[in-house]
């Protein structure tokens, strides 16, 4: 993106007819310290490449909260920890095979949560639907025994992601409901590189708890042609995962007090953990490097806001939420003083846009791009998320391919800039974006 076509774009979120006239030079500022000296790629490379993978409660989430909390240090910026009690699950030992019609290894993974299957695995016949609305469809006695098999291509960019992210997070649970014995989803992704893609899911509480794995897009396709050919397959799904006691991390907080208004913050958001298979480069290094970088950039140029800019690295949002949960409780008495709560959870890629939560359908996008938020949603804070080129996101989302060169160090550099005027200019702007309207009552 061209300079002036960020300068653009930092327009669109200050809606209030009073933008400071040396906004636009403060922008330039900003633009040119992101450009020049790199500090989002930096950041996020001694994260994703110096850490690597850090799973809530593993030894790599720990390393992320004392480096996050010593690298701010280092800003000069006053940098602390809030104590999280987060869930432990460890992947373990996973595989699984097609042993009829024909014997063929399937690459999967387990999802975030699953349980174990006895060592010796389970198997059963396939049955593939292609949405959880299919599955209700069928009756139970067809159902019973089976693993059931979600297999639907998304389409790229989050849209494609969030219209199919149901049948990973309440597949397993809806399949075990009709007394599947087992869950496979076609990867959420976009590439073909015969790359499982893990991610969350969640065990409902009146549903048998089943094994759940995500399968590469081609075992899925090799499953579903064999279905044709042969009308029947069978498969063998050995997880070993576990959960753990809970355990504790952080999330770790710093903040650049304002110079008028100290009591009023701005939130500048993104998460420290990821998952463990890769080394969460794109998910979600990039953003902590965005926010990280908006400090820097800004405590390093004098630029003070009117208004408090609080950075808050969350723990645990791939496997509980329990980071932004925390948060929202710890904070409850000050969440009428958070004017706005922005986040960069999107990766490594260019800026588009925002995402910004003020009227009919704002709230349905920025669903879709800022899921970290959904407790300071209940506070009725505005939030805003960055938007950024998501055209490949979902080819390495949640895989072993999750590392630091699938992020352009330029790209990023511009998200960082974007991120850091827009943030800037909400803690500086004498007015407010409006609070979101309350939730409808429900008919009585
Ligand atoms: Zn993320
Ligand atoms: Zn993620």
């Amino acid at each position: 993106m061209h300079r002036a076509a960020i300068l653009l774009l930092v327009a669109l979120p200050v809606a209030s007819d009073e933008i400071p006239e040396r906004h636009a030079a403060v922008a330039e500022r900003i633009l040119g310290a992101a450009l020049a000296q790199g500090g989002a790629a930096r950041f996020a490379e001694q994260l994703s490449d110096g850490i690597g993978p850090r799973l809530a409660g593993s030894p790599g989430d720990a390393a992320a909260v004392r480096w996050a909390l010593d690298e701010l240090s280092r800003l000069g910026l006053e940098a602390r920890t809030e104590k999280v009690t987060v869930p432990v699950w460890v992947r373990g030992e996973e595989s699984a095979r097609i042993v009829a019609p024909v014997e063929q290894r399937l690459v999967v993974t387990a999802l975030g949560g699953s349980v174990a299957t006895p060592p010796d695995g389970i198997t059963g016949d396939v049955l593939m639907v292609t949405s959880i609305e299919e599955l209700r469809g069928i009756a139970a006695d067809r159902v019973r025994g089976k693993i059931v098999l979600f297999n639907r291509a998304i389409a790229p960019g989050f849209a494609g992601y969030s219209a199919s992210g149901g049948m990973r997070s309440r597949g397993p649970s809806e399949a075990a409901r009709l007394g599947a014995v087992a869950s496979l989803v076609r990867s959420l992704g976009t590439l073909s590189a015969r790359l499982p893609h893990t991610g969350g899911m969640r065990y409902a509480s009146d549903a048998p708890r089943i094994p759940a794995a995500a399968v590469a897009a081609e075992d899925a396709d090799l499953i579903q042609r064999l279905l044709a050919r042969d009308g029947a397959v069978r498969v063998t799904l050995r997880l070993g995962c576990e959960t753990r006691p809970d355990a504790e991390s952080a999330n770790v907080i710093a903040e650049l007090p304002g110079r008028e208004r100290p009591e009023e913050i701005v939130l500048i958001g993104a998460h420290l953990d990821s998952w463990d298979l890769g080394t969460g480069a794109i998910d979600d290094a990039a953003g902590v490097g965005i926010v990280m970088d908006t400090l820097r950039i800004l405590k390093s140029q004098g630029l003070v806001p009117r208004r408090t800019l609080r950075a808050v690295l969350f723990a645990n949002e791939e496997n509980g939420l329990r980071g932004a949960r925390s948060y929202a409780e710890e904070h409850a008495p000050e969440l009428p003083r958070h004017v706005v709560a922005m986040e960069a959870d999107a990766g490594g890629g260019r800026p588009v846009g925002l995402a910004v939560e003020a009227g009919p359908g704002g709230l349905e996008r920025l669903t879709q791009i800022a899921g970290l938020f959904p407790l300071l949603a209940a506070g009725r804070v505005p939030r805003v998320g960055l938007l950024q080129e998501d055209a490949h996101y979902f080819d390495w989302h949640h895989t072993a391919a999750d590392t630091f060169d699938k992020i352009d160090p330029r790209a990023l550099a511009e998200s960082a800039a974007f991120f850091a005027i827009v943030a800037f200019a909400l803690a500086e702007d004498p007015g407010t974006l409006p609070r979101p309207e309350p939730p409808a009552k429900p008919e009585p």
